[in-house]
């Protein structure tokens, strides 16, 4: 082991060494893929030597996601503490289920949950869990509420036609799910957003009402903190007050910028988040711990164990339920993304986070500041958004993007808001300061002079 661990050292240091001098790696396009690396499996074992090269010449060509030429995506950057923590879970390798097998990891855990029930205001019923992803959280939030509101699903199948709602800018996770969990697809009520991306209130309530007229059970609400696109946040106030009305579920979908709830500055952002009945956050997104961190919380533990619990005599032997996190998972063996979390949080402080989710704002404050001030661009964002869509000298974006990500420029992606596509870079990235910001602008004007 420890002979590995050198060479793992020895592979990080070419990977810090790339991301600084290589910041993007050059890409390999996918028809030589297979034939300019070494990926093949064999009968017989590698030698030690080529082993290494094929090792450094992989990461040598994958992507950088933690330098400061990397806007593509809704996480990047790397926190060094964060990946301490994530490092020793593999290292640890338990499996959360039971507190046998988890032992003081599971108080981590729980710590966090509490931690994050308590900072969104949720009563002392309230209780969480760790996802796969955000997708996964989403997946877990809804299906919770199938099975309040229809509570022989579970058992027989779903008994009568459900409906859920959600922004037509939300998550497409949303849909996918509804398949899922066996009320369909078109079941799924896209509610018209406003020009900022906000979904309508009133809009939901009329469709809402309509449904009910026509026998259907509306039940779910997805609202969003930060939708994939344009990063804006629905009001979370004003829609809780109409699932009070029609009693729904109200979930709020925060994958992307629910980490507005550490900041004191944002978190006017998601005001009304004590009303919701679900949240979940994505930490590998605005807290930038590795992949993937991802938390859903309920404001009543009841339907996690309705929705979740079985029991299986070989894996629960010993403690509560309370300690076996088995019991409200989506999972069996599940892997201990919380540590990662939780060193992060320990070593730079609540107030730490807090300072990483205000940087990512002030940056975009920077970045949409240039554009304005710039007119070869059009900006398309807003205020309170981390998302900073635009265009440049009306050139496609998609050319753009493109033409960057094949020279190795710069990793920044396109998006499209009502039928217009533009640019996307996003300020998420833990390791941008505000010289790459710059430096951002400054590549794209050079390469497209
Ligand atoms: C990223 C994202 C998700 C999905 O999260 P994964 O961890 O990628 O599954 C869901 N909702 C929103 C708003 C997101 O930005």
């Amino acid at each position: 082991m420890i002979e590995d661990l050198e060479l793992f050292n020895e592979l990080v240091e070419i990977l810090l060494n790339e991301e600084h001098f290589n910041p993007v790696a050059q890409p390999i396009e996918t028809e030589e893929l297979f034939t300019s690396l070494d990926l093949n499996l064999n009968a017989e074992p590698a030698i030690d030597d080529d082993f290494k090269i094929t090792l450094s010449q992989i990461i040598k060509s994958t992507p950088k996601t933690a330098s400061t030429s990397f806007f593509n995506q809704l996480f990047g950057g790397r926190m060094s503490r964060a990946v301490l923590g994530d490092l020793l879970a593999v290292m640890l390798n338990n499996s959360m289920y039971t507190y046998k097998v988890a032992g003081p990891q599971v108080g981590i855990e729980k710590t966090l949950l509490r931690a994050i029930c308590d900072l969104i205001k949720y009563p002392k019923s309230a209780d969480g869990t760790f996802a796969p992803g955000g997708s996964m959280s989403n997946y877990m939030a809804v299906l919770m509420a199938r099975d309040k509101y229809d509570p022989n699903a579970r058992q027989r199948g779903i008994t009568r036609p459900m409906t859920i709602y959600t922004s037509d800018v939300s998550h497409y996770s949303i849909g996918k799910n509804a398949s899922f969990i066996g009320i369909g697809k078109d079941q799924v009520r896209l509610i018209p957003s406003n020009s900022k991306g906000e979904m309508l209130p009133d809009a939901l309530e009329k469709q809402i009402i309509e449904d009910k007229q026509n026998g259907m059970l509306p039940f779910f609400v997805n609202a969003t903190a930060g939708t994939t696109v344009l990063g804006a946040f629905d009001d979370v106030d004003t829609i809780s007050k109409i699932c009070k009305t029609h009693d729904l579920w109200l979930h709020l979908d925060g994958a992307y910028c629910g980490g507005v709830i550490f900041s004191a500055q944002y978190k006017h952002l998601v005001n009304g988040i004590e009303h919701t009945d679900s949240f979940s956050i994505n930490a590998h997104k605005m807290l930038g711990t590795p992949l993937s961190c991802s938390i859903l919380v309920t404001r009543d533990k009841k339907y996690l164990y309705d929705s979740f619990s079985n029991e299986a005599e070989y894996l629960y032997q010993t403690d509560t339920d309370d300690f076996n996190l088995g019991k409200t998972s989506l999972q069996c063996g599940r892997r201990n993304d919380a540590l990662k979390l939780w060193t992060l949080w320990k070593s730079v402080g609540s107030n730490g986070l807090e300072s990483m989710v205000n940087s990512q704002f002030h940056l975009a404050e920077i970045a949409r500041t240039y554009i304005k001030a710039h007119p070869d661009y059009e900006l398309y964002s807003f205020e309170n958004s981390i998302s900073v869509c635009f265009n440049y000298k009306n050139i496609p974006a998609k050319t753009l993007c493109t033409q960057l990500y094949k020279d190795a420029q710069l990793m920044v992606g396109f998006g499209n808001f009502k039928g217009q596509d533009f640019v996307r870079m996003v300020t998420i990235n833990s390791v941008l300061q505000e010289k790459d910001i710059r430096n951002f602008f400054t590549t794209i004007e050079q390469a497209f002079s």
